[in-house]
């Protein structure tokens, strides 16, 4: 069988909760914590 389904884990946006299932999540490494963002967040990180 090539049935070859690719574990995906669950990321969830710590800012706004999303999960990656409706929107991209980046994960990133923050003062040695490793955190997840959706795209939605992300600009609101980037300007504070
Ligand atoms: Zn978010």
């Amino acid at each position: 069988m090539a049935n070859v389904k690719k574990e995906a884990p669950e990321l969830e946006c710590d800012q706004c909760g999303t999960t990656s299932e409706l929107t991209p999540i980046l994960t990133y490494v923050h003062q040695g914590e490793e955190k997840h963002v959706c795209t939605h967040c992300l600009p609101m990180l980037i300007h504070g």
